[in-house]
């Protein structure tokens, strides 16, 4: 698929005058069209609903724009869950799926009513402690072994360290009916970023058969079945995009075959994706300030790993589009890095781009996702601000950039640092 940016040289010029570079910037028209499709492809499940995995992209604004198509929030510790909080989600539109969760997030997620879905079948005595039992509870599952997608190893749930066994799973049922629990919600998370139609049909199957053989053997009533996260976008152009009408469609299927037949037709189907509800539409923008010829070309940018970790810890492939040079030709090569005294603090390497002069924007693409919400502040690099590109055309701050005053806001105590800014 062409990767083409949502932004103009022309805009960006516009932008940096109150905003300098770096900035993440996400686009409102396409987040609401694609949240439109996601609905859309479920449509056919009338209790359907979207859990939006908030530490993909924790900015309220964000959150709340995502609240007014629809969806709710999956959270996963004690600031998630009081962002939600703060977005004026709360009760059943928290989904809270959690892992080596401490006792005040289990005790903030009861006091918010969300829905709880337990890791581990020993997180239910700890539980008993410090949280109310609800009348509708989850467990994430884990089958072990591979995940295999027509032939191909998509992940190992067997080395992966959520979820519990089939066996721990009907334990912790029957341990939950006990405490009051009427309805249960089974949950897995089994791939990570799948470009394939299948992953969530394939899924969907497995639990839907888990589903009815756990109601035979413990005659709860099963209310949803959470298929997670995990469906994934095209970082790189020759990558095909998932079509979430087809996987919606394959999941339809997968109900009525597996579970229509068990007379489970009640069944409610929850999602919890990041990476597909923002990752496209979301970039950052950085700006090249020095060039360096040795063994290789670099081409240095304002930003750096600190805003952006995914190439640096996965390898990650982002897309990268030098602004105004979108048709030059691509007949250099470089190694786009940034300022970390890291080596692998690099968003390209051997990259065929168009020439780099100093002071192009170079604009990074599907950092909508596990973008700026990864970013840290090693060798003292500041947070970037956060930006969004609102459907009239105007731009909006979402999050102010850090400052140096920020940096140190931990130290202040001794007064040592009251005159930074
Ligand atoms: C990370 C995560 C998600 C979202 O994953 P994506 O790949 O962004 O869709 C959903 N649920 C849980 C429990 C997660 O840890």
């Amino acid at each position: 698929m062409e990767k083409k940016p949502f932004l103009t040289l022309e805009q960006v010029q516009e932008i940096v005058k109150t905003h300098p570079t770096p900035f993440h910037i996400y686009d409102e028209k396409a987040i609401r069209e694609n949240a439109r499709k996601v609905k859309a492809a479920f449509a056919w499940n009338p209790s359907f609903k979207e859990y939006f995995a908030v530490k993909a992209t924790p900015n309220p604004r964000l959150v709340q724009l995502l609240h007014e198509e629809g969806f709710g929030c999956d959270c996963s510790s004690y600031t998630e869950l009081q962002l939600s909080r703060a977005c004026g989600i709360t009760g059943h539109d928290i989904m809270f799926s959690s892992n080596v969760t401490p006792d005040e997030d289990f005790k903030l997620a009861s006091d918010l009513d969300a829905i709880i879905n337990f890791d581990d079948i020993t997180h239910l005595d700890y539980y008993d402690k410090v949280g109310q039992w609800k009348e509708t509870m989850s467990c994430r599952f884990n089958p072990g072994g591979d995940f295999v997608l027509e032939n191909e190893i998509m992940d190992t749930p067997q080395e992966a360290k959520y979820g519990m066994t089939r066996e721990q799973l009907i334990e912790a049922f029957k341990y939950m009916k006990a405490k009051g629990v009427k309805h249960f919600g089974i949950h897995a998370f089994l791939a990570s970023n799948t470009v394939a139609n299948e992953y969530y049909p394939a899924l969907a199957r497995i639990l839907f058969k888990l589903a009815v053989e756990v109601r035979k053997e413990t005659g709860v009533h099963i209310a949803f079945i959470n298929l997670s996260g995990g469906v994934g976008i095209p970082y790189k152009p020759w990558q095909e995009p998932n079509d979430i009408m087809a996987i919606g469609e394959g999941v339809r299927r997968a109900y009525e075959e597996v579970l229509a037949p068990a007379g489970m037709d009640d069944i409610a189907i929850y999602t919890e994706m990041g990476r597909f509800i923002l990752g496209p539409y979301g970039a950052l923008v950085a700006r090249c300030i020095h060039h360096k010829h040795t063994y290789k070309e670099y081409a240095g940018l304002d930003a750096c790993a600190a805003n952006l970790m995914r190439p640096a810890m996965y390898g990650a492939y982002h897309h990268i589009t030098i602004l105004g040079k979108e048709d030059a030709l691509h007949d250099r090569t470089y190694d786009v890095t940034g300022g970390l005294c890291e080596n692998n603090d690099k968003f390209a390497i051997d990259r065929n781009l168009p020439r780099i002069d100093i002071g192009d924007y170079v604009y990074i693409h599907d950092t909508g996702a596990h973008g700026f919400s990864m970013g840290y502040n090693y060798n003292g690099k500041l947070r970037s601000a956060e930006l969004l590109l609102r459907e009239d055309g105007s731009v909006e701050l979402i999050r102010r950039a850090e400052t140096p005053r920020d940096y140190f806001a931990t130290l202040d105590f001794t007064g040592l640092f009251d005159d930074i800014r």
